[in-house]
């Protein structure tokens, strides 16, 4: 049985999150969708409105699940009896940020992180650039599943 998590703050989830999750089935047997609570972190969806847009994202997923946690990401996955963390890799940045996180994972607790590439079409999407442009009354719409477009 291999059990992945996707850890993430979701602030919102976007169809970049979602193309990396609905791969990952392909890879693992369960993958559980973290929500990492921040106390430092401002962020523009309370934490039960994220949770909710995963819900109901992958209502109809009996191998994904939707938690919340604290604290370390590789301790998380110990008590969740994960094996892997699975990250999207959007461009270099990514690349350059996410291989010291998961080297330091791998060194911790000899979790494994798996990296699945966004296809093309996905890459420039951020929750970062959906929060300006909800923010700024533009159409957010196409870069978000439907449970965060009926958010208005
Ligand atoms: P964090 O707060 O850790 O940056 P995010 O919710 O922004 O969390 O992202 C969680 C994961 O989703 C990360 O691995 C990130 O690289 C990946 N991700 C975000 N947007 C995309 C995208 N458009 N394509 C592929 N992966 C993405």
């Amino acid at each position: 049985m291999k059990r992945a998590v996707f850890p993430g703050s979701f602030d919102p989830i976007t169809i970049g999150h979602c193309e990396i999750i609905e791969r990952g089935l392909d890879v693992f047997d369960e993958i559980i969708l973290a929500i990492g609570i921040n106390a430092d972190k401002k962020y523009m969806f309370e934490l039960s409105e994220r949770k909710k847009f995963l819900e109901e994202t992958f209502k109809n997923h009996s191998k994904i699940t939707v938690k919340t946690y604290q604290g370390l990401t590789v301790d998380f996955c110990k008590a969740e009896k994960a094996g892997f963390i699975l990250r999207g890799l959007r461009n270099i940045l990514d690349l350059e940020f996410e291989r010291s996180i998961a080297e330091t994972n791998f060194k911790m607790e000899q979790i494994e992180t798996v990296f699945l590439l966004s296809s093309g079409d996905k890459a420039h999407i951020s929750s970062t650039i959906v929060r300006d442009v909800m923010r700024n009354n533009g159409d957010y719409k196409f870069l978000v599943p439907s449970p965060v477009r009926k958010k208005s």
